[in-house]
């Protein structure tokens, strides 16, 4: 990277300075809905739900290398086909459920109700329609002189942060418009390159495309988007300019309602009929009935959302219904750390080769695999073949784990271990449910030093950035068909460089936005 990130960038705050710029950053935010609920902490006993606050964010966007950014963006449709074409692979999903679902009863939970919806009809029944909203996970890795991405995961349910990532690109080109100028030591934040940033627009769009593919109802209900949520969401905000946004996004409305997860049985049915259309009904008006076309998961992720038998009837009610799934439950399984791993792990033989799961879907020696390889680092089963055993080898080592982070089948943060947790964590776990994680080396990004406010303080120190870039796929499973892939704006999330996890809603990391270096 250039002389941006040493020393003179980001400029160094007068406390007056300071105190000027968290309070614009502060009204900015709440003006422009770059907000959440507050934190319990902060929102004390506010029973109306009535208060929201600044998502924490940085003072100053952070730089990131161009080529690593104008690649993460260029590879993402080809990301979407690759895991289209996964989920539409039942075998290969088999297999990798068999590795994990002995020592994972989320996942075999999960599979289960995929089983029952095939065991019913699931050819002849489905809807042939599937969507993806994802979202690609990546670090900057510096390799003697030259800097590449390198993949830390790949979301298929839930990706979220598109509709404030927006926001956080506008308030930080407000910034460098307004604000930055008046600072004594401005000139290195002058000429920054900020890169526009359409993600809500561009979630939008695909959630658009299914509802429009999905066509009228031929029952005579209107039809709508149903976002599945959880109860007491705080990033509620981030999924309302989505909903804006696809509300806006063509000249024939789109109706979207929420519904919290918990409640999907208490406000839709299955139409009785062979093609089991998902009905809503409006709870502040019963005789207003919706057919859903598009059912978008803002929830369901992980074992908090079924905390019963009813939530998993819930979850097979929307499997089994005619409903575009965003996502189904294989596109879901998709998204398991174990096929990333499958897909990263090079065959025992030849360390070199394309893996074979790569290559089962892509052709191995196309440009597109060659552009996928690169974003890949070293990930291990820890399993009982070599690798798998090398890979326990490593992990068992006080001094070798400290290069690395296991992973279970999880997603949305705070569940993963980090080097010295490694060995301690396994040997808590009976050795026959080791294969239910993953081990992958730590990617140690270049250092930065950047501002935070969060929470009305300010964190001043180093960071480390992660690079999100949003992608939407609409396929028909049962041709293969794609029918829209498309690249849909970028996340980027900062964190303070002591924390290991780096999620916002999870409480360790904060919005933040590309300046281009
Ligand atoms: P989750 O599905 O819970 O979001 P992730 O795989 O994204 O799990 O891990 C959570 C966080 O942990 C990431 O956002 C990142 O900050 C950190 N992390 C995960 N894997 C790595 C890695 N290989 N190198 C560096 N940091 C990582
Ligand atoms: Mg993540």
């Amino acid at each position: 990277m250039s002389s941006i990130t040493q020393g003179s960038y980001p400029p160094v705050l007068q406390d007056a300075e300071k105190e000027r710029l968290v309070q614009v950053v502060k009204d900015w935010t709440v003006a422009h809905g770059l907000t959440v609920r507050p934190p319990p902490a902060i929102a004390g006993n506010d029973t109306e739900g009535i208060l929201a606050t600044s998502a924490p964010v940085t003072l100053f966007p952070s730089p990131f290398p161009k080529s690593c950014f104008e690649e993460a963006k260029a590879i993402q449709t080809t990301y979407n086909e690759l895991y289209a074409l996964i989920s539409q692979d039942e075998d290969f999903l088999t297999e990798m459920v068999k590795e994990v679902a002995g020592g994972d009863e989320f996942i075999a939970n999960l599979w289960n109700v995929h089983l029952r919806v095939k065991k019913e009809g699931y050819v002849q029944h489905r809807q042939n329609l599937a969507l993806g909203l994802f979202r690609s996970d990546y670090m900057v890795h510096q390799d003697d002189a030259s800097l590449q991405i390198k993949q830390v995961e790949f979301n298929t349910i839930a990706s979220s942060f598109g509709g404030l990532s927006t926001q956080t690109s506008l308030l930080h080109k407000h910034l460098a418009q307004h604000e930055y100028p008046l600072l004594s030591s401005s000139s290195s934040a002058s000429n920054l390159d900020l890169p526009s940033n359409d993600s809500a627009a561009g979630l939008a769009a695909g959630l658009r495309a299914a509802f429009d593919a999905y066509g009228s109802s031929t029952l005579g209900h209107p039809t709508c988007v149903l976002f599945l949520t959880q109860s007491g969401e705080r990033n509620v905000f981030d999924q309302r300019h989505l909903e804006y946004a696809l509300s806006s996004s063509g000249p024939n409305k789109v109706p979207v309602f929420r519904l919290p997860f918990s409640d999907i049985l208490t406000h839709t049915t299955l139409a009785s009929t062979p093609t089991r259309q998902l009905l809503y009904t409006l709870p502040s008006n019963p005789s207003l009935v919706f057919e859903v076309a598009v059912v978008y998961l803002r929830a369901g992720y992980g074992p908090g959302d079924y905390p019963s038998q009813e939530a998993w009837e819930a979850r097979y009610q929307i499997e089994r219904s005619n409903a575009v799934c965003c996502p189904t439950v294989l596109t879901q399984l998709a998204g398991m750390k174990k096929v990333q791993q499958v897909l990263a792990t090079p065959e025992e033989s030849n360390t070199n080769s394309v893996p074979s799961a790569l290559a089962k879907f892509m052709p191995p020696t196309s440009e597109k695999t060659q552009r996928l390889l690169k974003t890949f680092t070293n990930i291990y089963p820890l399993d009982t073949s070599s690798s798998g055993l090398h890979a326990r080898s490593l992990a068992t080592s006080p001094t070798q784990c400290q290069k690395y982070v296991m992973k279970p089948q999880r997603e949305g943060g705070g569940n993963n271990f980090y080097r010295s947790a490694i060995p301690e964590q396994l040997a808590k776990i009976p050795e026959e449910h080791w294969n239910s994680f993953i081990l992958m080396e730590i990617i140690e990004p270049p250092a930065l030093a950047n501002s935070i406010l969060r929470n009305g303080k300010v964190e001043v120190g180093g960071v480390i950035c992660e690079l999100g870039v949003y992608g939407t796929c609409l396929w028909d499973q049962s041709s293969g068909e794609i029918k829209f892939n498309e690249e849909a704006g970028y996340l980027l999330r900062t964190k303070g460089d002591k924390s290991e996890e780096g999620g916002v809603a999870a409480g360790y990391g904060c919005m933040d936005s590309v300046t281009l270096v």
